[in-house]
């Protein structure tokens, strides 16, 4: 399949995430990364962005809550190419209501080729990227052959 190249500004589309028993981590991570995120729209799911608000003082676009629908926003924001960037502390060690939720935007993450993070060192990494406050062309599959595919009974 051939790629095709998706835009993504250096003013990147940031959505941040995390599980009730990894808040504490992603709040921590974000405030020590504050003045990185500053220029970057910030997206959250409810609870984690009301946190973030309250702790870092940044303006975040706040979705549902997670369980309640907020992850699959993520996963929607991201197939419309109104998200393009995604930290996501998920926590292992505990079953979600919404896991095939969680399941589904990891899934949309990988479609749309965006980039993730799981956990605080991917995280680290990732915002201090020289790619991070640059222009920066993601390749994803042309899925155009797979939209005009043949289906069995249709002329
Ligand atoms: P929350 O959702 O930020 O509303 O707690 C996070 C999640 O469980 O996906």
């Amino acid at each position: 399949m051939a790629n095709r190249k998706i835009p993504m500004e250096p003013d990147k589309k940031i959505a941040l995430v995390a599980h009730d028993n990894r808040k504490k981590d992603l709040v921590e991570w974000a405030k020590y990364n504050r003045d990185l995120l500053a220029h970057h729209k910030i997206y959250a799911t409810g609870t984690t962005g009301r946190i973030l608000e309250r702790e870092l003082g940044i303006d975040v676009v706040k979705l549902q809550s997670g369980p309640l629908g907020g992850d699959m926003q993520v996963g929607a924001g991201i197939a419309r190419g109104d998200i393009d960037f995604l930290i996501f502390f998920w926590d292992p060690l505990q079953p979600q209501p919404h896991d095939p939720d969680v399941k589904a935007l990891l899934r949309m993450a990988v479609v749309w080729n965006i980039p993730t993070a799981c956990n605080r060192a991917s995280a680290d990494f990732m915002i201090s990227s020289p790619l991070m406050d640059d222009r920066y062309d993601r390749l994803v599959p042309d899925y155009d052959a797979y939209r005009k595919r043949k289906i069995s009974g249709e002329d």
